[in-house]
């Protein structure tokens, strides 16, 4: 998946560190990313000495801000407002990168993406208006004014296997611009616990009952702020599907030798259709 990367792991720590000429800037600019590029292929994110600015030394915490540790580099974003240059870079499109770049370096970019909202939409205090500030032993922000502390937002939502013996229930969203097959999925509203969200949600999309909920893996889901929880679970009773329509254009049984293939190594959604064809899933 997106973020099992092959050696290493992402220190996504708090430090409060100021930046150096070798350390990685991510660029954002209306949803693009600046990446160095050589030859037909991208190679990887700017260096913060290469940056086109006139003294990125002079920059301060509001500039550029370290977001996490990779392979022995650190990442800092860029906080400015519009987009920033470096030779033989171009923006890119975050929604286009995913077949594009290695899978280690969009990792990257969604997380710091995840991060680059969070700050950038956090700059006033949603109580009384006021700048906040950055807490420098936490990853918080704090308002000087009337003391509200605002912690990084993280989206919990499932992604939801229902299955009946060799068969599993298999989506497409209505109204999007992806059309491969998808599972169940869905937001844990305030107030209920995990698995009453899977239970809620079957119900909602597809009109089914379900048990014996298990539990697989989860998957940071950056590009729109999400934490998936992955689960398999149980028909419990009737298996006629009755499909939201606003929600989706497809919602079906598929036998598990009959599934498509379809998994990139990125989603948790397309492991966990693949793990059911090879019949691995959580028993
Ligand atoms: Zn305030």
């Amino acid at each position: 998946m997106l973020q099992d990367l092959d050696h290493g792991r992402l220190e996504n720590e708090f430090r409060n560190l100021t930046p150096e000429a070798g350390d990685i800037a991510v660029c954002f600019a209306d949803k693009k990313v600046l990446l160095r590029r050589t030859g037909e292929t991208f190679a990887d994110l700017p260096r913060v000495g290469s940056l086109q600015t006139r003294d990125w030394q002079r920059w301060g915490d509001e500039d550029l801000r370290y977001v996490f540790r990779l392979h022995g580099r650190n990442y800092f974003i860029w906080m400015g407002v519009g987009g920033e240059g470096c030779t033989d870079c171009t923006y890119e499109g975050l929604w286009t990168l995913r077949q594009s770049v290695p899978r280690s370096l969009y990792y990257c970019i969604m997380t710091a993406w995840h991060l680059y909202n969070w700050y950038r939409l956090n700059r006033f205090c949603g109580g009384c208006g006021a700048h906040t500030v950055h807490d420098d032993k936490e990853r918080m922000l704090r308002c000087p004014q009337c003391g509200n502390m605002i912690f990084p937002r993280i989206n919990p939502a499932v992604i939801v296997a229902v299955t009946d013996g060799d068969r599993i229930v298999m989506t497409k969203y209505a109204g999007r611009g992806y059309t491969h097959y998808a599972l169940i999925a869905g937001f844990t509203e305030i107030g209920e616990t995990v698995e009453q969200t899977v239970q809620r949600e079957v119900m909602e999309e597809v009109g089914l009952k379900v048990k014996n909920l298990r539990y697989y893996k989860s998957q940071p889901w950056g590009i729109d702020g999400n934490i998936l929880m992955g689960f398999y679970c149980d028909l419990d009773g009737s298996d006629v599907i009755t499909k939201d329509d606003s929600e989706l254009a497809v919602a079906e049984w598929h036998h598990r030798h009959n599934l498509p293939s379809e998994d990139d190594g990125i989603s948790l959604t397309r492991e966990m259709i693949r793990v059911f064809g090879e019949g691995k899933e959580p028993k």
